[in-house]
């Protein structure tokens, strides 16, 4: 790591760590005047998507996964084109091997759409670093933070369990830290070994990776002692959240991000921050009271790929007050990341017209069922195929059943929509490492639906109805 580089992790993390509690909404305004000017004037004119300058940023057309794949050489400022990161990137994929995937250091990630082809994002080193400034300037619990910056003690061993390994992760390694991938595309047995062999102070993974870990360590079967567990990449289920707290003693963070950016951390009170000091999000409405939104990003500190403008996938939640949060941070708070846009199931209304439901509702009707392993594919008609994990015994499947179809029932009356036709099958565990999807659009071209556990689900649980 060059003296420039760590120089900008470092203040990423120290900005982070200190500067969003001391900062007012006015002063907070203000940085991000300043740098989507800079956005605007400087940065943008570099990528031939954006020839001509924009005054504004509301000027500037909203794009999506679509419209950048069609362009994907004009909205990055090397002109690489999709066939040379594609071809980097499946390359590292078959290989393992993740470092300097293209010259000067760009990382190529791929997005795990639930639907469609995959996004593709360019990152260079300094943004990576950066990342991990913010990560860890935000969530290094006090004792963590005191054993890294004293140097006679042991650095600090974080794990990150991920399905891809990314030159991030050694280029930040130092003496003060010592990163440990796990890469999950393993059998479980794996990387539950690789976890223990880690010893983390600090445990990084998708939600149900934690999850099958924090099962495996209530067995006995993993004997670890993090002081800061992380959740990344995927929803965090909250039963996930209470085996977690049973497990280690510590509640998990929460950190929402994709490969379009780092878009937002849990505070040490517990609520998700949206990271608006990099990231400008413009809510696009999703219901009458506005609290659920599809957010608009534009990243300010992207160089390599612009991010501006562009509409994710997910659904956010915002919290139902608007007062500043106590711990001092100005950013808004979300309640919830509830899915991704296509997880928001169609139905169709008393009046024929279309009813949104919204995914909590969906999972939390399904956890009334008392239903672990499960996944819905939804068809606009009003139909919907549930894949439920079977137990051997026909009259628990046949209740397990009756209880979904009661459930969702309910949940279908409470919104004023016509109770679905519900298609049963049998729950298949997805691939190792692959995103856990509970809810996706039937029509979508995908691979069979799958759910929970990941990184393969010990059998018996698997058998439960
Ligand atoms: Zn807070």
């Amino acid at each position: 790591m060059g003296p420039t580089l760590a120089v900008g992790a470092l203040a990423a993390f120290a900005r982070s760590r200190w500067g969003v509690r001391l900062q007012s909404r006015r002063g907070l305004e203000r940085r991000r005047r300043r740098a989507i000017r800079r956005l605007l004037v400087e940065r943008m004119p570099r990528a031939g998507h954006y020839a001509h300058p924009f005054d504004r940023l509301a000027d500037v057309p909203v794009v999506d996964k679509a419209a950048v794949l069609a362009d994907f050489a004009g909205f990055n400022v090397l002109g690489i084109d999709l066939d040379t990161a594609l071809t980097a990137a499946h390359a590292a994929e078959h290989s393992r091997d993740f470092s300097g995937l293209l010259p000067g250091g760009i990382t190529v990630g791929l997005s795990s759409g639930t639907s469609g082809r995959p996004g593709v994002f360019l990152v260079d080193e300094a943004e990576r670093l950066r990342w991990a400034g913010t990560v860890l300037g935000r969530l290094l619990d006090r004792r963590s933070l005191v054993q890294l910056v004293q140097p006679w003690r042991p650095p600090l061993r974080i794990a990150f369990c991920l399905r891809a390994n990314s030159t991030l992760y050694e280029s930040v390694g130092s003496r003060r830290l010592d990163f440990r991938f796990v890469d999950l595309v393993a059998p479980f047995d794996e990387v539950l070994a690789g976890v223990a062999t880690a010893r983390p102070d600090v445990l990084v993974a998708p939600s149900s990776v934690l999850d099958a870990l924090a099962r495996a360590a209530a067995r006995g079967e993993l004997a670890i002692a993090p002081r800061l567990v992380v959740a990344v990449a995927e929803v965090l289920d909250p039963a996930t959240a209470v085996r977690v707290e049973g497990a280690w003693g510590v509640r998990p963070r929460r950190v929402y991000q994709a490969t379009e950016g780092l878009l937002g951390l849990d505070c040490a009170r517990g609520r998700l921050h949206l990271n608006e000091s990099v990231v400008v999000f413009e809510p696009e409405s999703l219901d009458a009271e506005h609290r659920r939104f599809t957010p608009i990003v534009t990243d300010l500190e992207r160089r390599t790929q612009l991010v501006v403008r562009y509409r994710l996938d997910d659904v956010l939640r915002a919290a139902a007050d608007d007062a500043r949060c106590p711990c001092g941070d100005p950013s808004r708070v979300i309640e919830a990341v509830e899915g991704r846009a296509d997880e928001v199931v169609e139905a169709v209304g008393a009046d024929g017209g279309v009813v949104r439901i919204f995914p909590d509702t969906v999972r939390r009707a399904m956890a009334l069922a008392d239903v672990t392993d499960w996944a819905i594919r939804w068809s606009s008609g009003g139909r919907l195929d549930i894949a439920l994990a079977r137990a051997t015994d026909a009259r628990e499947v046949a209740a397990a059943e009756a209880a979904v179809r009661r459930s969702l029932g309910e949940l279908f009356d409470a919104v004023g929509a016509r109770h679905p036709e519900l298609r049963f099958e049998a729950w298949t565990p997805p691939r190792p490492g692959d995103k856990v999807v509970r809810i996706r659009r039937a029509e979508a071209p995908a691979p069979p639906v799958a759910a929970a556990p990941a990184a393969a689900a010990p059998t018996e649980e698997v058998a439960r109805g």
